[in-house]
């Protein structure tokens, strides 16, 4: 019988495209079971709900939550809640799928997961945002756990939004879940570490990747940083501090470059008093345009998806790229970067698994009431990141296919070990 299959209209958006595109490539190089394939091309669960919520003038607003739910066949669904206007079924179901892939590069026993509300917090009061998360949470309260999907933060959230998720969870089963989330205070549970492990991460990639490239990294080692959120001010924090010279940062509001250098403290303080990176006065202000065309040995992409198009992967003059953010290279970028031998790309699911890694190490802290040490977490957040950089170098070298391919070809080929084994029910 010919089934009409699924109609992927739902899920149209770019970068729910550029995944399932990125998937279907990497399983043609692997002969993927194709029975398998299909099913990994889809989410197998999206939920998606209109959450209202009263706003501090006492209108009631309604804004469109979702969280979906891609793959568990190598543990519980796994992945951050995004508030950002650029919320859509699409995007959170692309950035669910990776969550799959950068879970099982890994080697991690999670699956992959995003959720997230259309909203802008930057628009809202503290109380509006945390009515809008209470209510959100009660919306998906029979999907989440710490045995089933467990969230964290992404962008737009952080740990007082994970702490009113873990609040209101528990308030509903009538005692204190924390390991509902990850990434939530400490003295509720969270664990040291998690907070700066995502930008961390990046940096210990880039590591792996100079010594694979037999590059120094010294004061003569200039870093672009592209966003300055938690990734990025993390990540410039940390080259910094292994004695790399940050000469380019930028945000949504632009951005600013001295060859000499950039303090990274002096520039967060100037960004904690809520100033554009442009009216910096110890640098030039630069566009984001021109922050990715700066001449550079190493490029930190932590800002947003879609950023690197095949005009601007022309334009780059870096040695090393590395992705901070969620699928900042298009597909139609990445075709430029292929070719490009000049640059060494360390892809999303990669440079950024820092943040889910932790996450991972908060779950297991908190299901065991034994918490870690600062020291311990980073130790092992470095090994876990140089194992799975070695990883995807050695299945680069052997198929003689990109970072990416081969860094998707691990995570894609551990997801399907463990559906042929786990069997096909019913
Ligand atoms: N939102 C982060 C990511 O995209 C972290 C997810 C998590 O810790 O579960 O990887």
């Amino acid at each position: 019988m010919r089934q009409p299959g699924l109609i992927s209209a739902e899920w149209d958006s770019p970068l729910f495209h550029q995944t399932q595109t990125q998937l279907d490539r990497a399983a043609k190089l692997i002969s993927l079971d194709e029975n398998i394939f299909q099913r990994l091309r889809y989410p197998q669960r999206v939920l998606m709900t209109s959450v209202p919520f009263r706003m501090d003038d006492q209108r009631v607003v309604v804004l469109p939550g979702y969280r979906v739910q891609h793959n568990n066949a190598l543990g519980p669904f796994k992945g951050g809640i995004r508030y950002h206007p650029g919320v859509s079924l699409g995007e959170v179901s692309g950035l669910a799928m990776m969550m799959t892939w950068k879970c099982a590069l890994m080697g991690l026993p999670l699956g992959g997961a995003k959720g997230g509300i259309r909203c802008d917090p930057s628009q809202m009061s503290r109380n509006e945002l945390q009515r809008m998360t209470r209510r959100y949470t009660s919306e998906i309260i029979n999907f989440i756990g710490p045995d089933k999907d467990i969230p964290a933060p992404d962008m737009g959230t952080n740990e007082q939004v994970m702490a009113w998720l873990m609040d209101t969870f528990s308030q509903n089963h009538g005692y204190a879940i924390p390991s509902v989330v990850t990434g939530k205070p400490i003295v509720i549970g969270g664990s040291l570490g998690r907070v700066e492990a995502t930008g961390r991460g990046v940096v210990y990639t880039v590591m792996e990747a100079a010594k694979k490239l037999k590059m120094k990294l010294t004061s003569k080692t200039r870093v672009a940083v592209q966003g300055f959120g938690n990734v990025g001010s993390h990540a410039a924090g940390k080259m910094a501090r292994i004695g790399c010279r940050i000469v380019a940062v930028s945000n949504h509001s632009g951005g600013t470059f001295n060859e000499k250098g950039l303090s990274v403290d002096d520039l967060t303080a100037h960004h904690q008093a809520k100033k554009p990176l442009s009216e910096y006065k110890k640098g030039e202000a630069i566009t984001n345009e021109e922050l990715l065309a700066t001449e550079c040995d190493i490029l930190i992409l932590a800002a947003i998806d879609g950023v690197v198009t095949a005009p601007i992967a022309r334009q780059l003059k870096c040695r090393i790229m590395a992705e901070g953010a969620n699928g900042p290279t298009t597909v139609e970028g990445d075709a430029v970067l292929e070719k490009r031998d000049d640059i060494f790309v360390i892809p999303d699911i990669l440079a950024n698994a820092g943040g889910v890694t932790v996450s991972y190490f908060e779950w297991v802290q908190g299901l065991q009431n034994l918490f870690w040490s600062a020291k311990e977490i980073n130790q092992k957040l470095q090994q876990l990141m140089a194992d799975a950089f070695a990883r995807v170098d050695e299945t680069s070298r052997k198929r003689k296919v990109s970072m990416r391919q081969a860094a998707l070809i691990t995570g894609i080929e551990r997801v399907t070990q463990a559906m042929l084994n786990r069997g096909f029910f019913p």
